[in-house]
């Protein structure tokens, strides 16, 4: 009885590895339907996912912005049955909001958030039905904090989260679980896309100082802050399986522990204002602070890869 999985946004980066990951399973207990928008970009997943291809793992289109390509998607699976439901497509957006338009943050907010609430739409009912299911959503460390000049974005993980945690109360009754996977920085064309869109925007509309901020601070340490703090996406997928195969998977898991320094910040004062002047030294008042900091991550990296445990995996039923 293998569960039946079906992950968004499979042609590139995490639903790419996780899907290969689940697919070969040792113990073939995934059958993997990897879904994408468009199935011209199947090249490097049909190449990653290679003998499963046909087996544990078949290729489907589907646009989480279009209801009808879900709906068409579910009614073709066997029974139109989802065990475990990733929810992965997204998309970033960088930059001051003067010089976004209002139609290129409500794409955002359109792929991120409602493209979760359509696919729940169609497939939490046949999971309440049959009182099981896992809905697994790749959300972000900026779903529970905001970052400098990811606002739209933040604001789109955060709708994710409270749409998700007001979810969950309700998916308890069914014997449902809803675990949200939260990734810091991830090495993917994610990360290119996002910097390549952010370097293009006309400053024009922003005062001096919001795009000098933007240009010379944050376009700057993009870079640089992927690269000390990023992650692969085999390993987000590995975390992912992790919770998938768990007894009792969690409401929230962060990837990378060596961005829980900065997200206890937020739990550690109920006024709200520490993680925001944390930020604000860290961006800001010295270079100084900055590379400190990012030392001592690095220190916590070294110590988290000696100590990568989660919980005992489910045995193959
Ligand atoms: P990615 O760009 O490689 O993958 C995103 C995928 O979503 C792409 O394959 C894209 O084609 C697809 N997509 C976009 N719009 C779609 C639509 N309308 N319908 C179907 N598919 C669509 O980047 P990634 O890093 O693998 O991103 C996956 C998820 O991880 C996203 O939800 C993202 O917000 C989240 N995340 C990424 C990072 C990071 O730093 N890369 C960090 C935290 C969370």
């Amino acid at each position: 009885n293998q569960k039946v999985v079906l992950i968004t946004g499979c042609s590139s980066g995490i639903g790419l590895a996780l899907a290969v990951r689940l697919a070969k399973d040792e113990k073939k207990r995934f059958m993997v339907y990897a879904t994408m928008r468009n199935l011209a970009k199947s090249e490097a997943l049909v190449e990653a996912a290679g003998r499963t291809l046909g087996r544990t793992l078949e290729i489907r289109q589907l646009d989480v912005c279009d209801e009808n390509s879900i709906k068409a998607c579910v009614d073709n699976l066997p029974m139109r049955r989802v065990d475990i439901l990733i929810s992965n497509a997204g998309m970033g957006m960088i930059g001051p909001i003067e010089c976004q338009s209002i139609d290129e943050m409500k794409t955002v907010m359109d792929t991120n958030f409602f493209g979760l609430v359509r696919l729940l739409k169609e497939i939490l009912p046949g999971m309440k039905m049959r009182k099981s299911g896992h809905i697994v959503v790749i959300s972000s460390v900026m779903g529970i904090q905001g970052i400098l000049f990811n606002d739209i974005y933040a604001a789109s993980k955060f709708a994710v989260e409270g749409f998700c945690e007001s979810l969950a109360v309700q998916a308890l009754r069914f014997n449902l679980n809803i675990s949200l996977i939260e990734p810091g920085p991830v090495i993917t064309e994610f990360e290119s896309k996002v910097y390549e869109e952010g370097a293009k925007i006309d400053l024009s509309k922003a005062d001096k100082v919001t795009a000098d901020m933007f240009t010379n601070i944050y376009l700057k340490n993009y870079n640089q802050i992927f690269q000390s703090l990023g992650q692969t996406p085999e390993d987000v997928a590995e975390h992912t399986f992790k919770m998938i195969t768990m007894e009792n998977p969690p409401f929230r898991h962060q990837t990378n522990s060596l961005y829980t320094p900065m997200t206890t910040l937020k739990y550690a004062d109920p006024n709200g204002d520490l993680p925001i002047e944390t930020f604000y030294k860290m961006v800001f008042e010295h270079d100084k602070v900055f590379n400190a900091s990012l030392n001592f991550l690095k220190l916590l990296r070294w110590r988290s890869r000696k100590s990568f445990t989660l919980g005992k995996e489910k045995n193959a039923s």
